[in-house]
C-alpha cells in the first residue's frame, strides 16, 4: 500500500465536471505545489457538499472558452486534491495528470497540485493543516519528492501570482524550513568561465548528457546531496543536481 493509499482520501473525481480530452501526463514527479482560492471563500463552502459545489464551480470557471489563457480553457479541474477545513482530503484528478495549475513550465510539467480552499488572509484550521501536511508528506514518499522541491504557486520562477497568499505561504516555508535539508539551491559562481557537470563526481567522468551539459555563470543549480568526490583545490564536495543529470564540484558554485 502506497503512502497516500494509507491516507482516507475521498475520490471526487467523477462528480467533477471534466471534458473529453485531457493535457497529458507528467513526465515525471519531482515537486509538489501548494494553492490557495485567492478571493475568500465562505465557511460552508470550506468542507462537505458546499465544497463540493465550490470544486465544480472552480472547474467550469477553468474550463471555460479562454480559462488558463487556453482557447478552448482546461480539460478540467486544474488541482489533483483538495484539503477541506475539517481535515477530510479529497482526489480530484488522476495522480499522474498533467494540469496546468503552475504558470511554469517545470511547475506544470512535474509537480502535484494541493489546494485549500481559502482567500484573502483566511487560515487553515488546525486540522487542515495537519491533513495538508500529511498529504505532503505521503506524497513526498510515494513519489521521491524532495523537500526542497514542495513550493508555494509563486515559488516558481516563471509564475506571476500571490497564491497561496500571505499567510499560508508562511507557513509552509516554515515547515519546510525545518525539516532536515534535503538539498539546495545555489548558483554557478560569477567568476567561472563555465561548469561542467559530470556523469560522476569527479573530472575522470565525461561531461552528461553526451557532452552537453554545461552550466554558466548565474545559473541557478538545485542540487538534491553532497557527495563526496575527487578532491579539487582541497574540495572533495560535488553536488548532485535533483534533476539527476550529474555532479557539479562545489568550487564552481557561489555559496552552500
Ligand atoms: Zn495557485
Amino acid at each position: 500500500m502506497s503512502a497516500v493509499d494509507a491516507l482516507k482520501i475521498t475520490d471526487w473525481r467523477s462528480k467533477i465536471p471534466r471534458k473529453t480530452w485531457s493535457i497529458g501526463i507528467r513526465s515525471k514527479t519531482d515537486a509538489i505545489t501548494l494553492h490557495y482560492n485567492g478571493p475568500e471563500v465562505i465557511t460552508s463552502n470550506q468542507s462537505g457538499s458546499g465544497l463540493l459545489n465550490q470544486m465544480i464551480a472552480d472547474a467550469q470557471w477553468q474550463m471555460r472558452p479562454g480559462g488558463l489563457g487556453a482557447t478552448n480553457g482546461g480539460d478540467g479541474i486544474q488541482y489533483h486534491y483538495v484539503i477541506a477545513s475539517d481535515g477530510l482530503i479529497y482526489q480530484l484528478r488522476d495522480a499522474n495528470a498533467k494540469l496546468w495549475h503552475c504558470g511554469d513550465s517545470d511547475g506544470n510539467e512535474h509537480s502535484l497540485a494541493l489546494h485549500l480552499p481559502l482567500g484573502g488572509s483566511q487560515n487553515t484550521t488546525a486540522v487542515q493543516w495537519s491533513a495538508t501536511l500529511n498529504l505532503i508528506k505521503a506524497l513526498m514518499s510515494d513519489w521521491n519528492v524532495k523537500n526542497i522541491r514542495v513550493l508555494g504557486h509563486l515559488e516558481w520562477p516563471q509564475s506571476s501570482t500571490v497564491c497561496p497568499g500571505p499567510v499560508i505561504l508562511p507557513k509552509l516555508q516554515a515547515w519546510r524550513n525545518g525539516q532536515e535539508s534535503q538539498g539546495g539551491i545555489t548558483h554557478i559562481a560569477k567568476d567561472v568561465a563555465a561548469a561542467n557537470v559530470r556523469e560522476g563526481p569527479g573530472t575522470n567522468y565525461p561531461i552528461a548528457l553526451g557532452g552537453k551539459a554545461v552550466m554558466f555563470p548565474g545559473d541557478t543549480l538545485v542540487y538534491d546531496t553532497i557527495t563526496k568526490g575527487q578532491t579539487i583545490g582541497g574540495d572533495n564536495r560535488w553536488l548532485h543536481r535533483s534533476d539527476g543529470v550529474g555532479f557539479v564540484h562545489a568550487s564552481l558554485v557561489d555559496s552552500l
